[in-house]
């Protein structure tokens, strides 16, 4: 039997998916998995843009001009 955790699950801003580890971001969630990928993530690699501008809808959540 599982012990009852409190751990819901919060939805990760790069994968969608809901995971119980990670890190907050502002009001954003980024899960262990999609951050130690980015880590490894090279910026020059292509992957590392998709990363760049998913965190970006986390600093710029409203677009003023
Ligand atoms: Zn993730």
């Amino acid at each position: 039997m599982f012990t009852e955790k409190k751990s819901v699950g919060e939805v990760c801003i790069v994968c969608n998916e809901v995971k119980n580890l990670g890190i907050h971001l502002y009001t954003s969630f980024i899960c262990t998995e999609c951050e130690l990928e980015m880590l490894h993530t090279d910026t020059s690699n292509p992957n590392y843009k998709f990363f760049v501008q998913r965190l970006k809808k986390v600093n710029t959540p409203q677009i003023y001009s």
